[in-house]
């Protein structure tokens, strides 16, 4: 592919991540808010999203993916999705109070699949994650509205929590296994946003532990995420905290709910604002700019002071 994205480390933009707002109906705790800092109101549209996505796809971008806040909170979601133009996978990731009554509209307006974040089975525990009482039971009509509109495989998205849920990651197999191939459970990572560095849990634990328990497991090259396979669920670990294997395939634009490039979760000192009225040409001018202040947030320099990357 001649026309592409790519940045001054030789990485490849293959994928879009997209917040559509920062409002959310929950709390979490630990919550990043895809790296967002700023409290602007103002909200992308979806014919300004679709004109942005349009762009990536002319460099090859085939991949999207829905974030926030919280993306149903968007009334307009629905619209944002039909207006895409043809993707390979269009997902969102949602915390699934929302979705028994939205599933089966993405469905038919063009979603692919949802990752749930799903932090604990454990009523309290959610509670305290999340500052919900009634979450729980929505989600379970959530995730079963997603497998009947097709919305899979379906990730649930368990961030890892020292003292609070750290110790249900077997019961959240079990809850997985129970919906015939459709949950896969991604453990993910404390990434440290808003001091809560006391809940961080010792990662390599994790990891011998799952590959104690796994008959099969492999490396994803997105980001060099470990899949393993245990009693029929594949559950995948994103490490993303001191991981320059992490940033080195790193393939993701991102951009923020009042419609700015951000090419890394963890800056806001290089974003590019594409305004409302920005044409498709602009925006791929504006994608080029973009890439190029690409830099891996975590990198491992050799004695000459150059970045090494692994592949
Ligand atoms: N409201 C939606 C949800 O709950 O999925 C979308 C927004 S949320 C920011 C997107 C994803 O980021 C979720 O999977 C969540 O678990 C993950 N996440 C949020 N804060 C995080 C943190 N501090 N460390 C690691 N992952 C985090």
């Amino acid at each position: 592919m001649n026309n592409m994205l790519m940045d001054p480390y030789g990485r490849v933009i293959t994928s879009l991540r997209i917040s559509v707002t920062q409002r959310c109906n929950l709390g979490c705790i630990y919550c990043h808010q895809e790296g967002e800092n700023s409290n602007s109101i103002s909200e992308i549209s979806p014919k300004t999203i679709a004109r942005i996505v349009t762009a990536a796809t002319e460099y090859g971008v085939r991949k999207v993916k829905f974030s926030g806040g919280e993306p149903l909170m968007r009334n307009d979601f629905e619209e944002i999705i039909a207006a895409l133009p043809e993707l390979k996978d269009v997902s969102a990731t949602t915390n699934g109070v929302l979705l028994s009554e939205r599933a089966a509209s993405l469905a038919k307006n063009g979603l692919n699949r949802v990752n749930i974040s799903l932090p604990s089975l454990n009523k309290e525990h959610y509670k305290f994650i999340t500052g919900s009482r009634h979450g729980l039971p929505r989600i379970m009509e959530g995730i079963n509205a997603a497998i009947d509109a097709g919305l899979t495989p379906i990730k649930l998205n368990m961030v890892l929590l020292k003292g609070i849920n750290e110790f249900e990651i077997d019961k959240a197999i079990q809850f997985a296994s129970r919906f015939d191939g459709n949950l896969m459970l991604q453990l993910i990572e404390l990434m440290n946003f808003k001091n809560t560095s006391q809940y961080t849990v010792d990662i390599e634990t994790v990891e011998k532990m799952l590959e104690s328990r796994a008959t099969y497991m492999y490396e994803r090259r997105m980001h060099r995420r470990k899949k393993y396979f245990i009693d029929g669920v594949e559950v995948e670990l994103v490490r993303p905290i001191d991981n320059s294997s992490f940033c080195a395939n790193c393939n993701r634009m991102r951009l923020t709910s009042s419609g700015k490039l951000k090419p890394c979760l963890m800056r806001n000192d290089n974003l590019i604002d594409i305004h409302e009225e920005a044409t498709v040409p602009e925006i791929k001018a504006m994608l080029e700019r973009a890439v190029q202040r690409r830099e891996p947030y975590y990198k491992e320099l050799n004695s000459k002071n150059m970045i090494l990357l692994k592949t």
